[in-house]
């Protein structure tokens, strides 16, 4: 027997399927989502066909961005030279918040987790290689410091190393497992600041 329409169980099937969203969460989200008023209902459903169909990646850092080049990499007075490497556009967000890094971003959209079955294959590494044949001088690695973000470093500066470019790993000031998005600021440049050569 079906407790509710068909078209609320398909909505909360759908919600639950969300990373972090319960099936609690996804009732709860469901039933707010029927009373709420039609033109709001349109202008949220809108906003997710509008970004899903706009929002692409950065044709040089993979960034997620709604132009060929995201501001950072268009932006000639950074230095081009020098590229931190990053989980996901929210950690370069937090790095872009200090205001004080100069150089451009390589944006991984994960790390290498043997675990959960996410290999180098399936993250931008090749992609950064390729980024790699040109004029490069720097490579600063800002994965997480979790063991996937570790295990992810190990791997990048293996790659790097016969090519000659510096690699550098941002200090471990930033807490083990802590997620770059959530640390502050100071803590953030002092990482960036007491990176070491690998
Ligand atoms: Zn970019």
């Amino acid at each position: 027997m079906e407790l509710y329409s068909g078209y609320i169980n398909k909505l909360i099937e759908e919600l639950a399927a969300l990373p972090g969203i319960g099936s609690k969460s996804a009732q709860r989200l469901a039933f707010h989502l029927i009373n709420m008023p039609q033109d709001k209902v349109n202008r949220l459903a809108n906003t997710i066909v509008e970004a899903k169909a706009n929002v692409r990646y950065c044709k040089e850092c993979f960034t997620l961005t709604d132009k060929d080049v995201c501001p950072v990499c268009a932006n000639r007075n950074r230095n081009h030279k020098m590229i931190m490497v990053v989980e996901n556009t929210r950690d370069l967000a937090a790095y872009e918040k200090t205001g004080r890094y100069e150089g451009v971003y390589h944006v991984l959209h994960g790390a290498i987790s043997p675990m959960l079955g996410i290999g180098p294959g399936d993250i931008k590494l090749k992609e950064l290689m390729e980024r790699l044949q040109g004029d490069v001088e720097e490579v600063i690695i800002a994965t997480n410091s979790s063991l996937e973000g570790e295990t992810t470093a190990m791997y990048i500066s293996k790659m790097i190393k016969p090519t000659g470019i510096k690699v550098t790993r941002i200090a471990s000031g930033v807490p083990v497992g802590g997620d770059l998005e959530y640390i502050d600021e100071v803590t953030l440049l002092r990482a960036l600041e007491g990176r070491v050569e690998l």
